[in-house]
């Protein structure tokens, strides 16, 4: 099966600015995947695409043989995206910001609740649930946005550069997680500007640089490369 599909996705920006020169990858379910490039690469724009916040320009992107324009609501189901700038409410609480993520889902109260419940204890953040958000750090925003993408339970979960910012430690109990939920099935795609970062998790790899693919391999033949 296959997870996500991108053919010859374009992307010029209203001030004329080509960000994507019409790209093509496919990513595999059960794959952890790394989009790897430098900043300005076209790395957000390729996420933006994904989850329907920026407009294409041409070319068609698929999420489990979904089409993200002719079958927008069920494309958006299998999906959970972590972008890579915080956009909670400063004041609403993490368990309040899940049930409602929950509720836009449709998930019934009851099981919203449970799954709040475990995805908060999962991360670490059970006892901030009733912390306004703004005062929380910002590696416990972090995984307060994994937390929400994941209360869905979407079978493919896309992380804009997830440990931008984040230390050592947390990174590497993030990444342990992202494992940990990747082994239990779901597909992952990251970004990340680290080849170290792509090294320790991904299976596959695509590298993007000035709005083109230059590698797509598997992780083990791009390090035979190198
Ligand atoms: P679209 O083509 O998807 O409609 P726009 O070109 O209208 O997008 O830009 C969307 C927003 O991004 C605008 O508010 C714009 O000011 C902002 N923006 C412009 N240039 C950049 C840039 N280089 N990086 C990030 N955001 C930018
Ligand atoms: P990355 O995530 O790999 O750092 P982006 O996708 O954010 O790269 O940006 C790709 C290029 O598109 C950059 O040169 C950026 O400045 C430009 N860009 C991003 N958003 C906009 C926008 N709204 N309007 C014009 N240019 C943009």
């Amino acid at each position: 099966t296959v997870a996500l599909s991108i053919k010859q996705l374009s992307k010029t920006y209203n001030n004329g600015f080509q960000a994507l020169k019409g790209i093509d990858f496919e990513v595999k379910e059960g794959d952890f995947f790394a989009l790897l490039g430098p900043n300005g690469a076209g790395k957000s724009t390729t996420i933006g695409i994904i989850c329907s916040l920026v407009n294409k320009t041409g070319g068609q992107v698929e999420v489990f043989g979904y089409d993200i324009d002719s079958d927008f609501p069920m494309a958006k189901k299998q999906l959970g995206v972590v972008p890579q700038e915080f956009n909670f409410n400063n004041f609403e609480k993490p368990l309040d910001i899940l049930i409602h993520q929950a509720g836009y889902y449709g998930i019934p109260r009851k099981l919203a609740e449970e799954r709040s419940e475990f995805y908060l204890k999962k991360l670490g953040l059970w006892d901030k649930r009733d912390t306004p958000s703004r005062n929380l750090s910002g590696g416990m925003k972090r995984r307060l946005m994994i937390a929400r993408a994941l209360i869905h339970e979407p079978k493919l979960l896309i992380l804009d550069e997830p440990t931008a910012g984040v230390d050592i430690e947390m990174r590497r109990s993030m990444w342990a997680f992202l494992q940990e939920i990747n082994a239990q099935g779901t597909t992952i795609i990251l970004t990340t500007h680290y080849l170290e970062e792509a090294e320790s998790l991904c299976k596959n790899i695509a590298i993007i640089n000035h709005g083109v693919i230059a590698e797509n391999t598997s992780m083990r033949t791009l390090l035979q490369k190198l």
